[in-house]
C-alpha cells in the first residue's frame, strides 16, 4: 500500500521532475487504433518531435477487459515498454471513461436517462449513469487490476483518471440518480421543512411532506416552469455527484500507487463546478478547444487559462488537450491559421501551464473523431502541420527553465461563480439576453487588451493583492461574500459590479428593499425596477456611449452618477455610478456597455493599474512568469505587424540578447529578463 505524496496541486512539480525538468509535450496516444507495426514509427516520430509525455489507454476498457473479469494487458505491456525504451513518459489512464458494450448488457439499470425519461442508447462514449453503483464497482475493479500491474512500470509517471467527466452524462434523470439526489438534499437540509423554505414551495402548492415525494427536475408540462430552487440544487448535486465519482476512482488508484493523479477538466464547462473538485487530484489539468467561429477566440483562450491557473492556486498546471488545427465537432471546423497553434500553446504556457499536450498523437482512420486534427496528420510527415509540431517541440525544449515558475501576481480578479451562473440563467427571468459569461468575457477582454494580469476567481477565493475586482452579473451572492467585498473596497480596492449582481441569496431568494440588494449600500445605488431592453436595442447614455440588454429605474444613494440613461422611460436614472468607500472605490455599471463604451470606462477604471508590459498594441500579449532563477516575459504577437517590446534580456527562442526586442507578426518571444 502506498500513501499520497503530493499536496492538492503540487503534483505537476513531480511530473516535471520525472520528465527531467522539461515542459511536458505530447498527446493522447491511442495505439489500439493501429497495427503494432505502426507503434515503432510512432515512437521514432515522437522522439523527432520532442514528445516526452503521452496519455495512454483513455478509451481502452473494451480491449483491456473484453469480457467481465477477463483481462488482456499484453498489448499495453508492449506499448509501454516501447515508449519507455524511446524515453517517452506515460500518463496512464484508468481506461474507465467509456464502458464496453457488455457493461450495459449486464447492468441495464446503469443506463443514462434524459429529462423526459427516455433511456439513452449505447453507441458513443460515456454511456453510463454517474450515480450507478454497478459502474463504480466495474470501474474500481478495473482500476485495481491496472494500477497494481503498472504502478512500477518505469514509463508511468502519473495517472489520468477517467476522461472529461460528465462531457456527455453530466445530468442523469434515472431512478438511481433520483435516490442519490434525495440523499444529497437530506444532507444539505436535514429536515423537509427547511427544503420547503429554501425552495419556496409555498408558491404553486408545492409543499413537500416526505423526502420520497421529491425528484429531479424532470420535464414538466408544456410551457411550464420548474421550481428554481429545485433546479439550483439539482445542478449543485450533479456537479457534486460526478466529483464523488472522481473521488471514488482516485481512491482506487491511491490504494495501489503514490504517483500523482489528475483528471482533465473542460474549462468553462457550465455543469461542473471544478473549483470544488480541485482537492481531489494532485495537479490541475485542463482541455481547451477554440470555437473557430468565435472572433474573440484568442482572448477566450487566455481567459480559460487564467481560470485554470486559479483552480491550481497559482501553481503550474497541465494543458492535457488542445488541437493542432481543426476539430471535428463544430458545424464548420476551421483549420488554425499559420502560427496559430504555436501561439495558442504559448498562451497556455505563459499563463502557468507546464505542459502542452494535444488530442491526439496520430489522426484516426476511422471513428467519430477521424477528422479531428492531430500531431501526425493523415497527410503524414510531409506536411506543414508536422513541421509546426516538430518546431513547437524544439521551442518548448528551449524554454525548459521556465518549468516550475509561477505567473506573477495578477492585478485584476474577475469573480465568476458557478452557482451564480446556474441560477442567473434559469428560465422565467427578466431577460434571456442576460449572460454572465458574455459580460465576464467583455471585462476580461478589456484587461487582456491592456496586458493587465487577471485571475478568474471564485467567490470564496482571497482578494488580497488585487487592485481591481470585477463582478460580472454575479446574481447570487452570500452575506459572507458581501462582507469580504466591502472589506476589500474599504481597504483601498476598486470594485466593479455590473447589473444583475447581488440580486439573490444562496437560496435564489430575492434580497428585498431595492436592487442590487446585497450591494446596494456598498455601491450607493438603489434600483427600483429592471427595464430590460427589446432584443437588439441600444440605449444611449449621457457618457461613454451606449448600453444594450438592460436598463434600470432607480437613483443614486451616496454614489456619483457618472453616466445616466439619456433617453426613454429611464432617462436621467443612473447607468454608471462611482462611490468612494473608505480608501477604495465602488463602481456600478447598470447596463451591458457597447464595446467602445466599455473600453472608455475601462481606461478610466484601470488608469492606475500597472500592465505587465506597457505600451503594447492590442493583440500583443505579455505575461510574466517568476521563479527563483529568474523572471520571464512571454510575448505573443497575434497581430499582423511587428512590435518592439521594451524588455531587456535574452529571448530563449531566438537567442537574441539585449533589448528592446523585435517580435515579428504572428511570432513569440520568451525573454529571460536581465537582473
Ligand atoms: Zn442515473
Amino acid at each position: 500500500m502506498a500513501h499520497r505524496a503530493a499536496g492538492p496541486v503540487r503534483g505537476m512539480e513531480q511530473v516535471t521532475q520525472a520528465l527531467g525538468g522539461r515542459i511536458a509535450y505530447g498527446a493522447d496516444y491511442n495505439p489500439e487504433q493501429w497495427p503494432e507495426e505502426v507503434w515503432d514509427e510512432d515512437v521514432r516520430l515522437m522522439r523527432e518531435a520532442g514528445v516526452n509525455l503521452v496519455s495512454v489507454g483513455i478509451f481502452s476498457w473494451a480491449l483491456l477487459e473484453p469480457e467481465p473479469g477477463t483481462y488482456d494487458f499484453g498489448w499495453l505491456d508492449r506499448v509501454l515498454d516501447k515508449l519507455h525504451a524511446g524515453g517517452i513518459a506515460v500518463d496512464l489512464a484508468t481506461a474507465t471513461a467509456s464502458p464496453p458494450p457488455w457493461f450495459l448488457e449486464r447492468h441495464p439499470e446503469a443506463t443514462l436517462v434524459d429529462p423526459i425519461g427516455n433511456p439513452r442508447a449505447f453507441g458513443a462514449r460515456q454511456a453510463y449513469c454517474p450515480s450507478s453503483v454497478a459502474y463504480r464497482d466495474a470501474a474500481t475493479t478495473l482500476i485495481a487490476e491496472l494500477v497494481k500491474r503498472y504502478d512500477d512500470h518505469p514509463a508511468v509517471v502519473m495517472w489520468h483518471v477517467n476522461n472529461e467527466y460528465g462531457c456527455h452524462n453530466d445530468h442523469c434523470f434515472c431512478d438511481a440518480s433520483a435516490v442519490a439526489f434525495r440523499r444529497w438534499l437530506q444532507e444539505r437540509y436535514g429536515a423537509v421543512e427547511r427544503l420547503n423554505e429554501a425552495w419556496a414551495t409555498a408558491f404553486w402548492s408545492q409543499r413537500y411532506t416526505r423526502w420520497d415525494q421529491i425528484g429531479p427536475p424532470r420535464q414538466v408540462s408544456y410551457g411550464n416552469f420548474a421550481n428554481p430552487g429545485q433546479q439550483l440544487d439539482w445542478w449543485r448535486f450533479c456537479s457534486d455527484e460526478i466529483r464523488n465519482l472522481y473521488r471514488v476512482e482516485a481512491a482506487a488508484v491511491r490504494s495501489h500507487s503514490a504517483k500523482p493523479l489528475t483528471t482533465n477538466f473542460m474549462g468553462f464547462r457550465k455543469s461542473l463546478d471544478y473549483r470544488s473538485w480541485t482537492d481531489v487530484g494532485d495537479l490541475v489539468s485542463n482541455d481547451h478547444y477554440l470555437i473557430a467561429a468565435d472572433e474573440d477566440r484568442t482572448p477566450q483562450l487566455a481567459m480559460t487559462a487564467d481560470l485554470t491557473r486559479s483552480w491550481a492556486h497559482g501553481e503550474p498546471w497541465l494543458l492535457m488537450e488542445h488541437s493542432t488545427s481543426a476539430v471535428n465537432w463544430q458545424p464548420r471546423n476551421i483549420a488554425k491559421t499559420t502560427g496559430e497553434m504555436r501561439r495558442n500553446s504559448f498562451q497556455h504556457v505563459a499563463r502557468g501551464a507546464d505542459g502542452a499536450l494535444f488530442f491526439q498523437w496520430r489522426a484516426s482512420r476511422g471513428g467519430a473523431e477521424k477528422f479531428h486534427s492531430a500531431m501526425v496528420p493523415h497527410a503524414g510527415t510531409e506536411s506543414r502541420l508536422w513541421r509546426d509540431v516538430v518546431r513547437l517541440g524544439a521551442d518548448l525544449s528551449a524554454i525548459a527553465e521556465v518549468a516550475g515558475t509561477r505567473v506573477e501576481q495578477a492585478s485584476v480578479a474577475i469573480v465568476f461563480d458557478w452557482e451564480s451562473w446556474w441560477a442567473a440563467t434559469f428560465d422565467s427571468h427578466p431577460s434571456v439576453d442576460v449572460d454572465p459569461m458574455a459580460t465576464a468575457r467583455a471585462w476580461h477582454k478589456a484587461c487582456w487588451a491592456r496586458n493587465l494580469g487577471v485571475d478568474i476567481v471564485g467567490v470564496t477565493d482571497p482578494l488580497d493583492g488585487y487592485d481591481v475586482v470585477v463582478l460580472p452579473a454575479q446574481y447570487l451572492l452570500s452575506d459572507e461574500t458581501v462582507d469580504r467585498l466591502t472589506a476589500f473596497v474599504e481597504a483601498g480596492g476598486t470594485l466593479v459590479a455590473t447589473y444583475f449582481t447581488g440580486i439573490v441569496d444562496e437560496h435564489d431568494h430575492i434580497r428585498l428593499g431595492g436592487y442590487p440588494g446585497a450591494l446596494s449600500d456598498l455601491l450607493g445605488v438603489r434600483i427600483e425596477e429592471f427595464c430590460p431592453l427589446p432584443e437588439g436595442d441600444e440605449i444611449p447614455l449621457t457618457a461613454y456611449g451606449s448600453g444594450a440588454i438592460w436598463s434600470e429605474r432607480g437613483r443614486a444613494v451616496g454614489a456619483d452618477v457618472v453616466a445616466a440613461y439619456a433617453t426613454g422611460d429611464c432617462a436621467g436614472d443612473p447607468a454608471v455610478t462611482r462611490r468612494r468607500v473608505g480608501k477604495g472605490t465602488a463602481w456600478y455599471v447598470g447596463t451591458e456597455l457597447a464595446p467602445d463604451a466599455l473600453d472608455t470606462l475601462a481606461t478610466q477604471i484601470f488608469t492606475t493599474t500597472k500592465p505587465v508590459v506597457g505600451g503594447l498594441p492590442e493583440g500583443v500579449e505579455a505575461i510574466r512568469r517568476v521563479g527563483e532563477q529568474g523572471t520571464y516575459v512571454f510575448v505573443i504577437n497575434h497581430t499582423h505587424e511587428a512590435v518592439i517590446v521594451p524588455v531587456r534580456g535574452t529571448d530563449l527562442l531566438s537567442g537574441n540578447e539585449g533589448g528592446p526586442h523585435l517580435v515579428r507578426a504572428g511570432q513569440v518571444a520568451v525573454i529571460r529578463e536581465d537582473r
